[in-house]
């Protein structure tokens, strides 16, 4: 990209927000001719959007201090289809590929966030297949496909492979792939500069909507209702809904009962933490696109190693191969030994902070985790506490036993298959437990 245009995006992004900016900034291929700068977007809608909301900062930010402004316009240009070979004339009558303009895209897509670099097993595997299925038939059998699970667990990964699996098919459909958020200001500044007719037709002419972190509407009102009418427009016309969450339709407070109801109509699939299998799986291939191949041995304490979401993951692998590289050490064991040594020894997460936290969570005092107390509540508790003592600070059977009110330690053995066994089946406490367990991480650093 020009030099110019380069120098410009950081004074853009730092009045238009992170959000806006990756939205409908980012996307912009900048180009200079004669007759000054063009912007090049990906469709009519796009090009409509930034010249009425963009235009004047990204003009400010290309203007040279003291200088004129620059000239500037705006143009659809068809991205070069991602198998563009260099241009040679077309062999056939028929019309080159690059002619039939993109189909409009609105939002921003990771690129690497495919379906080939996306790691799939138990505890995705339901989604994940929901995902192909839309990209197979769009608005046919998941409407909406309402994807949850816990921070970091590849939501965001997912709807993006599904978005870049429609767009390379033949169809063109178009796809709209945003936030919820940024949803929200777009409607926001419709409202103010009177564009509400821009922006409906804009959200409504899409095939496939993905609106990810939908929780973030709650208590959103105004936006509800908007979107309420989007979802209406857009499932009325047999078009595909994608949408993701943190927590299941049901948990979001403040969303109002008839979007809830909208939300619970398609199919409701849940994302687990990865199991140990996985997390060696993920490991292994995020290397991969960094091209490194990893030792198994390597790999499999980096996954044991590392906090609960395969971000956390993937931010202990990042340091293990950069580490290597720098310094240039050979990537085996001992180099993921010194970096990332297991909780208990750099840290002091004891069993006591484990129940001062379990305590406060669940409303229950420290006492209580250790008395004899049977009630549901508090041996709810216990069990997970004593499962995390287990799992996190990785004290021994007996030790955990005493800690808890001089217990038998089978009794911490059971819990801790108790609560092992539920987590696996009930995507709840799979939350609760990966709130607890980031919680204490970022408490024992
Ligand atoms: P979420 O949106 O659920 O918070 P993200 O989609 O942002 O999570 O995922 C966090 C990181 O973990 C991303 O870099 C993503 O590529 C990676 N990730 C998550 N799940 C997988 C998976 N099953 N296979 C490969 N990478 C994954
Ligand atoms: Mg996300």
């Amino acid at each position: 990209m020009m030099a110019e245009w380069l120098e410009a995006l950081p004074r853009v992004r730092q009045v238009v927000g992170e959000r806006n900016f990756e939205t409908w900034i980012e996307p912009i291929h900048c180009v200079k001719d004669e007759n000054g700068f063009v912007l090049q977007v990906s469709s009519r809608f796009f090009l409509e959007w930034v010249a009425r909301h963009f235009l004047p900062v990204i003009r400010q930010a290309l203007t040279m201090e003291g200088g004129p402004a620059p000239a500037l316009r705006m143009a659809i240009a068809a991205a070069p289809a991602p198998e563009a070979a260099p241009r040679s004339p077309a062999p056939t009558d028929k019309p080159a590929r690059s002619a039939t303009p993109r189909p409009p895209k609105i939002g921003h897509l990771v690129a690497d966030y495919t379906f080939d670099a996306f790691v799939v097993g138990e505890a995705n595997e339901v989604a994940c297949r929901a995902a192909r299925s839309v990209t197979e038939a769009p608005g046919r059998r998941f409407n909406p496909l309402f994807v949850w699970g816990g921070v970091g667990l590849g939501k965001t990964h997912l709807i993006n492979a599904l978005a870049h699996e429609l767009l390379n098919r033949r169809q063109r459909r178009r796809v709209a792939c945003l936030a919820a958020e940024t949803f929200m200001n777009s409607l926001i500044s419709a409202l103010r500069q009177h564009q509400m007719d821009a922006f409906r037709n804009g959200f409504r002419e899409v095939d496939v909507l993905i609106l990810d972190d939908v929780q973030f509407l709650a208590g959103k009102e105004r936006t509800q209702e908007e979107f309420f009418h989007t979802f209406n427009a857009l499932h009325t016309a047999g078009n595909q809904i994608v949408l993701t969450s943190d927590k299941p339709p049901h948990a979001i407070a403040e969303l109002e009962q008839r979007l809830r109801s909208r939300f619970e109509g398609g199919l409701i699939a849940d994302i687990h933490p990865p199991t140990s299998a996985m997390r060696v799986a993920i490991a292994k291939k995020k290397a991969a696109l960094h091209g490194v191949e990893l030792p198994l041995e390597v790999a499999q304490l980096v996954a044991q190693r590392s906090g609960p979401s395969v971000r956390e993951l993937e931010g202990a692998l990042t340091r293990v191969l950069a580490t290597s590289a720098l310094r240039g050490v050979p990537l085996d064991a001992a180099l993921v030994e010194t970096l990332l040594a297991p909780l208990d020894r750099n840290n002091r997460l004891s069993v006591e902070i484990i129940q001062e936290r379990v305590s406060e969570h669940f409303h229950v005092s420290v006492g209580d985790l250790k008395s004899h107390r049977r009630d549901r509540a508090v041996t709810y508790a216990r069990q997970i506490a004593m499962y995390l003592s287990r799992t996190m600070a990785e004290v021994s059977f007996p030790s955990i036993a005493e800690q808890f009110g001089n217990r038998d330690h089978s009794t911490v053995m059971h819990a801790v298959r108790a609560v092992e066994d539920r987590r696996r089946q009930d995507p709840t406490i799979g939350s609760v437990l990966l709130t607890l367990e980031s919680e204490l991480r970022s408490r024992a650093v």
